[in-house]
């Protein structure tokens, strides 16, 4: 069976954690877009971790974890956080890196970098992780499958040309700066190469014989709905989707295989980088939730740039499920509520005088101000409790009210952001 753990709104909505503790049960677990631009924290037996590229099984050695075609493959940054994982004691996992997958060039790196600043104040918020680059490259058909890197050098240097001639009139005459240095890209493709020879293989036929033979297969989305290029805040998106549509793509599987899709959507509201964002609060009361949130604070996995906040959008998060196709949804951090005497919710925007409950177009999302609803705190902590009916009544209360605005299943409830901090929960929903 094929499961997706996906996120209903900017991402960073705890889906490593929750990947991490579906993975108990999981014998494959597939990163299926998006480069190492976003950031999951899993906090195990081995400690805390940030991995990027990294699928989250990686920490039980008994799944196979893959890096899916549909990736911007950073070579560098795979080989560095498999060194750092193996160092900090946990066993070698067992990965695949499909034959299929794209390599994120140090030039999209590059580009990522110089647009960013050419564009100075009005930038997209991008990390500079190249990925933006990366695909635009692929549709173009100028990218580099990993397979292409096992050729002769007179064939990888007539590609090598090809491309540069295309980066070098931006780099030169946009970006004022030197043309690519071809042989040096040739010599880095031949060391990177014989860095990852040893985990390449055919995923997309390694997932059909594991479809087969009945395993449970985990796909593991980065980012959320929001970020989505077509359905989310465009454009200040992502560059590739973050469906779990886009799993049955990005993973080389059939789309009516993917029975569950878990939507993960946190207790408030996060997000990094610019974009419309209804719900936000500011000051003092940001930085209150802001400190309170996520693990030790909602501070970038990847950046450590402080995250946006702002209290839960039933808007937001109904159209995210929707578009996910969500069966479950996992709410995550729950916990870090606690230190509230009152805890809005958004449940519906004001645009241009009418009240509105649907998601609308990024045009008008600018122009949407929150109607709020305000709940009683629960003024604890409520870590440790494993029990739907042990948590407050005010915090079932929340949980519940959320669970009728959004219309979809909550089945679990994250407490906690250690792999067994979690509340299997009844869906109250007819
Ligand atoms: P992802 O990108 O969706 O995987 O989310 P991130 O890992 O970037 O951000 C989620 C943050 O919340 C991380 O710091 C997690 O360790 C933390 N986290 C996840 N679930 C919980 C939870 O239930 N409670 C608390 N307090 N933190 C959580
Ligand atoms: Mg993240």
């Amino acid at each position: 069976m094929v499961k997706a753990v996906v996120g209903a709104n900017w991402g960073d909505e705890g889906k490593g954690k929750i990947t991490d503790t579906l993975a108990d049960q999981a014998d494959v677990v597939i990163r299926f877009q998006g480069g190492a631009n976003a950031g999951h924290t899993i906090v195990n037996q081995y400690g805390k971790f940030a991995l990027h590229t990294m699928p989250s099984g990686v920490f039980h050695k008994n799944i196979m974890n893959i890096i899916g075609n549909g990736v911007a493959f950073d070579i560098e940054k795979f080989m560095k956080e498999l060194d750092d994982i193996t160092s900090r004691g946990v066993p070698m996992p067992q990965i695949m890196v499909s034959n299929r997958v794209q390599v994120l060039m140090p030039y999209h790196t590059l580009f990522d970098t110089l647009e960013e600043a050419r564009l100075a104040g009005k930038s997209f918020g991008s990390t500079k992780s190249g990925i933006a680059p990366f695909y635009s490259d692929k549709y173009a058909k100028i990218g580099w499958q990993i397979n292409e890197f096992f050729q002769d050098d007179e064939v990888l240097r007539e590609k090598i040309a090809r491309i540069a001639d295309i980066k070098d009139v931006l780099l030169v005459h946009l970006y004022h700066t030197d043309p690519i240095d071809r042989e040096k890209l040739l010599d880095w493709i031949k060391t990177q190469r014989e860095r990852v020879k040893p985990y390449i293989g055919d995923a997309a036929l390694y997932l059909e014989q594991a479809i087969r033979d009945d395993r449970t297969i985990l796909l593991e989305g980065q980012l959320g709905t929001m970020k989505d290029p077509d359905h989310g805040i465009y454009p200040m998106v992502t560059s590739s989707s973050p469906l779990a549509a886009y799993g049955a793509i990005g993973a080389g599987i059939p789309p009516y295989e993917i029975r569950q899709i878990v939507v993960v959507s946190k207790a408030y509201s996060s997000a990094v980088g610019a974009g419309e964002f209804v719900s936000e609060i500011f000051d003092e009361e940001a930085a209150l939730l802001r400190d309170h949130g996520g693990d030790g604070g909602e501070y970038g996995a990847t950046t450590g740039r402080p995250r946006r906040v702002g209290w839960y959008d039933c808007v937001a998060s109904r159209y995210g499920c929707r578009l996910q196709g969500c069966t479950d949804v996992a709410l995550t951090v729950l916990d870090a509520l606690g230190y509230l005497d009152e805890i809005p919710v958004c449940t519906a925007y004001e645009l241009d005088g009418k009240t509105i409950t649907e998601f609308p177009v990024t045009k008008d999302l600018a122009r949407c101000k929150p109607v709020l609803k305000v709940f009683k705190g629960w003024k604890c902590d409520i870590r440790g409790i494993k029990e739907f009916e042990k948590l407050p009544q005010e915090a079932q209360d929340y949980v519940n009210f959320i669970e009728q605005q959004i219309g979809y299943p909550i089945t679990m409830v994250s407490n906690g952001p250690a792999r067994d901090d979690i509340i299997i929960r009844k869906s109250l929903l007819k």
